[in-house]
């Protein structure tokens, strides 16, 4: 089960950063059709960072333009945007993004992040992505604190027609992940996925909570959950940033599902969360639809963002 048997759709990728594209790219585009001096660099040094590149790898970037010019002063434009390309393109393949790389069933996926962010419609896209690969998989409705939760990942789960198993309101989730594992290895299921509670991630009993969770998964199994994936919303900029190394603290992360890249169009926070956390973006949302979930692909990334 390796992350290479999803393909990741360019057009879906490429719709959803057309914003991104419009702003970013075609600004950088324009801009290097200037003399590349030391004003021009501190405009592109900004303009990344706007895009939410993060303080570090705008500077990095930059410096390596002012080295090519440097030389290289007869470069064009395009050559100094495909440079910025290959640049990104290295920095990203640091964190490749494997997923479930793991022997035997069942495999677990645990889902944590803050409400809004997207968690419950990315946990119904995965399932039906994964489902479409073939797999049998079955949900669990462990964010027990919401009815309403439970009720819009069982409608999901009719809708693509896969199993769930859930508790009563305000139930014990680590008690209904016990009995979601124990289905999953009775039914024979490929994967398990976990939704879990969102409610601010300020508050620490949501992290004692998730570490429970976590604990009831290693009863079952003792080593899952085989991915733990925070749900961000690629809008809020730096706050994902804080939301992730929160998370981090105290349920290991494996990789990140970066929802809403179509809402934005500072694409550059898909290169932050890399760099600063060191964990791999493995999914992003393209939109609302169950079909628009996407394996982060970085060469459908980064040539979709400059055109
Ligand atoms: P949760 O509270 O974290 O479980 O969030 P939900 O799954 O309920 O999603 C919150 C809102 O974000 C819903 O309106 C979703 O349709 C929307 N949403 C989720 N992912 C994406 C995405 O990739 N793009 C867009 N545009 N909207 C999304």
């Amino acid at each position: 089960m390796v992350l290479k048997f999803l393909k990741t759709h360019y057009d879906k990728v490429k719709s959803a950063l057309s914003r991104a594209r419009s702003v970013l790219g075609n600004k950088i585009q324009s801009l290097f059709q200037g003399k590349i001096d030391e004003h021009l660099l501190e405009k592109l040094e900004q303009l990344l960072y706007e895009a939410d590149f993060g303080v570090q790898t705008s500077l990095e970037l930059t410096n390596k333009i002012r080295e090519l010019h440097r030389q290289h002063p007869s470069f064009q434009t395009e050559d100094y945007v495909s440079a910025l390309q290959n640049e990104l393109l290295h920095l990203l393949n640091q964190y490749p993004p494997s997923f479930l790389v793991g022997e035997g069933k069942p495999q677990v996926v645990l889902i944590v992040g803050v409400n809004g962010n997207g968690k419950t419609t990315s946990v119904a896209k995965l399932a039906h992505l994964l489902k479409q690969e073939g797999q049998k998989v079955l949900l669990a409705a462990a964010d027990t604190f919401r009815a309403a939760a439970i009720e819009q990942l069982e409608t999901w789960a009719q809708r693509i027609q896969v199993e769930i198993v859930k508790g009563a309101p305000k139930s014990d989730p680590a008690a209904v992940t016990f009995d979601a594992v124990q289905a999953a290895k009775a039914r024979q299921c490929d994967t398990l996925i976990i939704d879990t509670a969102g409610r601010l991630h300020t508050k620490i009993n949501l992290m004692q909570e998730l570490e429970k969770i976590k604990r009831s998964c290693q009863k079952v199994l003792p080593n899952s959950p085989h991915e733990t994936l925070l749900v961000l919303d690629a809008t809020t900029g730096q706050n994902a940033i804080d939301q992730a190394n929160h998370f981090h603290r105290y349920v290991p992360l494996t990789g990140i599902i970066l929802t809403k890249l179509d809402g934005t169009a500072k694409g550059g926070i898909v290169v932050a969360i890399q760099r600063e956390l060191g964990i791999p973006v493995k999914f992003i949302g393209t939109g609302e639809g169950l079909e628009d979930l996407q394996p982060f692909d970085s060469k459908a990334f980064v040539s979709n963002l400059f055109e």
